[in-house]
């Protein structure tokens, strides 16, 4: 992994708001360290010294004060497992606010080119181990420190051969073997975390097509593909634990190896009278005391790698700037006149989508969009708001190039209805307003009265609080439709675009909304695409779009009147398949 210096400063900012609680914490366990290095202190001193001269009242003090200390130890203890997990928690919290901010800023080209799932793994998961980092890292490293460096002094004071033995010839071996064991767990981990992101994107995708699979009887299949996906994690889970226990094992081992050399060597040196009895208990003592540093240590470099990398695909995520830049310019009160001069797109550089595209939408107009299936009118709708932005030309709304105006004012004032309704889960007065927060009862009410739904909506049992579901499961094409049309109601924008929006509906829905949308569309600019061509008869102006750009454009009567026009094509061919269909008479309504 490549962690540069300029990630580990932004990871040290996130400290900053919490300096204090961090600050207090790091005391606590110097102060937790520093009462840990007394005992074997007190121990050498009871037994060379008050055992072997009958001195009682000197042993009950040391206990008395060995178990006051104790007491507080227990208390710092509290304080940095709770405070510290505390500021841990709350680095973690700030950075997930920062990362869902940051996705809401990005455009749609980064949705398209993201999985959902992984990108919920990152802001749950891989910050999780940033939070445990965060604060047992500092504290492991500072009691470490502490406590290496206590009992060394400690140590060489009493029996500095001993002592320098093993500060220099067992420690360093016992770091070296954790720090090239921890290289290989670490990459283990490494392993899982990638598999776990795969999982949760795979599971997220499965559940969502569920209603898909199930009309498809392939429950068979996505088990399949879950199988496979479980078992590559379960794999790469028991991997990385066969990495963990050799190393756990190796680490026991050289411990124990560690208390039979000090016992040898120091058990020798009390014979030959070097040492007391007393410091030999001290010694030992010692020992598994410097333990706890080592063991700390390593902890601390797995931590440090999970952590880290976890940040570092936080910071992946953060590091992608929007390639839609923000404007300057506020559109107020929009006039509505929109213009398209030459312009091209295309998705990946590879084929344009729209090619040299030239037309206008004069200001509270209707102009319908006629084209061929996958000719690019979604794409061009998406132009209009800055969803994504044009390759070559200009997009212009009331005269200005869209991209000087601030995307917030310019979203404001577009209104885009689509085919496919995406729908919150809540319930129909949260998805209604959210067209516009701040609307009274009285607005939501007029809006699905416009909209022609609130009939619908009043004989409901729990009427504008009904639950709808899961992305409005529990409603019918057409309703979520409705809704969505009261929402745009209420968003009240003076440019309207309705991409297909009746075009997955039956007839008797596509009546009803094609009422609503007429009454929608008056007064505004309105972009109209248009699956069935009865529908957009009435427009201002018809633009037939194909593979060339614009092809035809003017009213239905002036593009119907010649002879062998495309849309007359179009039109005839439509028209007798439906009057094949026997629904001619609704067609001449
Ligand atoms: P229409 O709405 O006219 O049916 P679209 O604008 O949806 O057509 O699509 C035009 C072309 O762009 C299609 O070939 C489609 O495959 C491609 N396309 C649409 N959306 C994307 C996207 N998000 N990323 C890449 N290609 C896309
Ligand atoms: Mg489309």
């Amino acid at each position: 992994m490549n962690y540069d210096k300029d990630m580990l400063k932004r990871f040290i900012s996130y400290y900053r708001p919490h300096k204090r609680l961090f600050y207090l914490d790091l005391l606590a366990a110097f102060l937790m360290a520093a009462i840990e290095l007394c005992y074997p202190v007190f121990t050498t001193r009871v037994i060379d010294e008050y055992i072997p001269n009958g001195m009682l009242s000197a042993i009950l003090v040391t206990v008395a004060i060995l178990l006051g200390l104790y007491v507080i130890m227990a208390g710092l203890n509290y304080f940095v497992n709770y405070w510290g997990h505390v500021v841990g928690v709350r680095m973690e919290a700030d950075m997930r606010d920062d990362m869902f901010k940051h996705l809401q800023k990005q455009p749609f080209s980064f949705f398209d080119a993201h999985r959902t799932g992984k990108l919920m793994s990152r802001i749950i998961n891989d910050l999780n181990e940033v939070s445990e980092l965060a604060h047992h890292g500092p504290e492991d490293i500072f009691i470490s420190f502490v406590m290496f460096a206590g009992a060394f002094v400690i140590l060489v004071r009493q029996e500095w051969h001993l002592a320098v033995g093993i500060f220099a010839f067992a420690i360093p071996a016992m770091i070296w073997f954790s720090v090239t064991q921890r290289k290989k767990m670490s990459l283990a981990f490494k392993g899982v975390r990638e598999e776990t992101a795969d999982i949760n994107a795979q599971i997220e995708n499965s559940l969502a097509g569920i209603r898909v699979a199930k009309s498809y009887t392939n429950e068979a299949h996505e088990i399949e593909k879950f199988i496979q996906g479980n078992r590559r994690f379960r794999g790469s889970k028991n991997h990385a634990y066969k990495e963990m226990s050799f190393f756990a094992t190796g680490m026991g081992f050289l411990i124990s190896m560690l208390n039979v050399i000090v016992l040898g060597a120091g058990g020798y040196l009390t014979y030959r009278g070097t040492i007391t009895v007393g410091e030999l208990t001290g010694f030992l003592l010692y020992i598994n005391l410097v333990m706890q540093p080592i063991r700390r240590l390593t902890n601390f470099t797995q931590q440090f790698e999970q952590g880290m990398n976890g940040f570092a695909r936080f910071e992946e995520i953060m590091r992608v700037e929007p390639d839609i830049v923000d404007g300057k310019r506020v559109l107020e009160k929009a006039r509505g006149e929109i213009e398209m001069k030459h312009v091209s797109f295309d998705y990946n550089d590879k084929e344009k989508v729209i090619r040299d595209l030239s037309l206008v939408i004069p200001k509270g107009r209707t102009v319908a969009l006629v084209g061929p299936s996958g000719g690019g009118k979604t794409t061009l709708c998406h132009l209009i708001p800055r969803f994504y932005d044009v390759d070559e030309g200009e997009v212009l709304v009331d005269g200005i190039n869209v991209k000087d105006y601030t995307l917030n004012s310019l979203r404001t004032a577009i209104g885009l209805v689509q085919q496919e309704v995406f729908l919150f889960t809540g319930t129909i007065k949260d998805n209604i307003l959210y067209g516009r927060p701040s609307a009274t009862d009285a607005d939501m009410k007029t809006a699905a009265e416009n909209a022609h739904i609130a009939e619908f909506i009043d004989g409901l049992a729990d009427g504008y609080d009904t639950w709808i579901g899961e992305k409005g499961v529990r409603l019918s094409g057409g309703q979520k439709q409705r809704l969505s049309i009261a929402r745009m109601f209420l968003k009240n924008p003076p440019i309207l675009i309705l991409d297909e929006a009746t075009s997955s509906l039956d007839n008797e829905s596509e009546k009803i909304i094609q009422k609503s949308l007429v009454q929608l569309s008056k007064g505004r600019t309105t972009l109209v695409i248009a699956h069935r061509l009865s529908t957009i008869r009435n427009a201002d102006m018809i633009i037939v779009l194909s593979d060339q750009g614009v092809e035809e454009q003017g009213t239905h009567e002036e593009l119907y009147a010649k002879a062998d026009g495309l849309y007359k094509r179009l039109y005839d061919a439509q028209f007798s398949l439906e009057s094949n269909r026997g629904i001619q008479g609704e067609l001449n309504e």
